[in-house]
């Protein structure tokens, strides 16, 4: 079977690897000429933890990441308003890595090159266009700074791996535009911390209009410092106003340092950490409409591609990685082609789609805009104002929603056939 995968990100090496592990032989068309590590922070859930495990990756894994221990959700005065373990600390059999994202995407590439060879994936060839045959699709591919061409390619299946911007996608919905923004700015750095100044902790503080999060993402084994990962998300604009986006997009962080003036408690100094950062990259709180139908034909969509989702939650990666795991089980265990991507759309799109809406009703950081609704004075007993109980509610129906409660992931069918 001819399998073509367009887009060479976290998403389609996952599923370029998912693939070979079974016996087949899948390409991947990946746009830049050359690859890079590029990009900040991102989790890696128990859920996806596993599928990666499972395609023998989780000591590598572990050795470029942080396997993080708990959360911690904070008002911007440091009152904290809910905590729980994560990974192996929080009662899963896997556990949750923060990790470079362009440092995983490394790891993947090398691995579906070790597995399939380095032409299995072709660097430079964006793809320009697509047209759908009987059972086939012909791909047109350029290259993108020069709109060169770089050949047609016929495959019996295409996947769209391509990301928020996908041309695959665009194919089926032209009528789509671009992703609709919250009005949120998260303004994205890393900065390097002494030995032991942070724990495997995530931060999440302050509410929706304002907030920093931070967890670490690399410790140098030879002298413990500490990679960590922050953000701070600004509301810039209205919502449904026009984003500007590019990951490498790199701003002053002047203007940020004022606005985080006083937000200090143990262990994280935001305004030091700010200060002290690399280069702060500034990017909308965007994603899509839920979509109706991901596979036309012998095509179909995986990852930000086919649901992009807003970055709260940390799911975003992790559902892409649950994506490529799902078609390549479906791939090789359905009697045809067109079985197994009825049986992926069937197994994916309505659950992403759960968590694409949910995100954009603050998924789990709903802890906080509550706290901050109903506690807007500091003297306010929270505990009175919003009970325990409804806090942890929260916590579950949200693992509920993205598939990761505990017990259900255990007793979850293995991706591996
Ligand atoms: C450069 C970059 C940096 C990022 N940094 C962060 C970050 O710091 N933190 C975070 O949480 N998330 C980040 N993300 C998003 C995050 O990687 C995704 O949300 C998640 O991993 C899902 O990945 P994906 O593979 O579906 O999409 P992506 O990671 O967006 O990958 C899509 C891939 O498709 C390629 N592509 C796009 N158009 C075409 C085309 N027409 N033809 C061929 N190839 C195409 C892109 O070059 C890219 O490699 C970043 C994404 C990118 C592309």
């Amino acid at each position: 079977m001819r399998i073509a995968i367009v887009g060479g990100g976290i998403v389609g090496l996952t599923t370029a690897l998912s693939l070979a592990r079974l016996g087949f032989t899948p390409t991947v068309y990946e746009a830049v000429r050359k690859p890079l590590p590029l990009g900040v922070g991102i989790n890696v859930l128990p859920h996806a933890v596993r599928e990666l495990t499972e395609l023998g990756l989780l000591d590598k894994l572990l050795a470029i990441g942080v396997s993080i221990e708990s959360l911690v959700y904070r008002m911007a005065d440091g009152c904290a308003v809910w905590q729980e373990g994560r990974g192996l600390s929080g009662g899963y059999d896997w556990p949750q890595v923060a990790v470079h994202r362009g440092h995983l995407q490394m790891l993947l590439l090398a691995e579906v090159q070790a597995a399939l060879g380095s032409e299995a994936v072709r660097f430079g060839h964006a793809l320009a266009g697509l047209r759908l045959g009987d059972r086939v699709a012909q791909l047109d591919f350029v290259e993108r700074e020069s709109g060169a061409p770089r050949g047609t390619v016929e495959a019996d299946l295409v996947i769209g791996t391509d990301g928020i911007h996908s041309a695959v996608r665009r194919q089926f919905y032209p009528q789509e535009g671009i992703p609709k923004w919250s009005g949120v700015s998260l303004f994205r750095g890393t900065t390097v911390l002494p030995r032991g100044q942070v724990g495997a902790l995530m931060h999440w503080t302050g509410h929706s209009r304002q907030k920093f999060a931070g967890y670490p993402i690399s410790i140098n084994p030879e002298n413990g410092e500490i990679l960590f990962n922050w953000i701070c998300d600004l509301k810039t604009a209205e919502a449904g106003s026009t984003p500007r986006e590019d990951w490498n997009h790199s701003v002053d962080r002047a203007p940020l340092l004022p606005r985080y003036e006083n937000w200090r408690w143990p262990g994280i100094d935001v305004p030091s950490i700010v200060a002290a950062g690399g280069d702060v990259f500034e990017f909308p709180m965007v994603d899509r409409d839920p979509l109706p139908r991901w596979t036309h034909g012998r095509v179909t969509l995986a990852g930000d591609a086919a649901h992009p989702m807003y970055p709260i939650g940390s799911n975003g990666a992790t559902q892409g990685i649950l994506d490529a795991r799902s078609v390549a089980f479906h791939l090789a265990t359905a009697p045809d082609i067109d079985e197994a991507l009825a049986r992926y759309e069937a197994e994916r799109r309505e659950a992403t789609s759960r968590i694409v809406l949910t995100n954009r009703a603050h998924g789990p950081d709903k802890v906080l805009e509550i706290a901050a609704a109903r506690a807007p004075d500091p003297a306010t007993d929270l505990d009175a104002v919003f009970p325990m109980a409804e806090r942890a509610q929260i916590a579950q129906d949200y693992k509920l929603i993205a598939g990761f409660d505990p017990v259900l992931l255990r007793q979850r069918r293995s991706y591996t056939p």
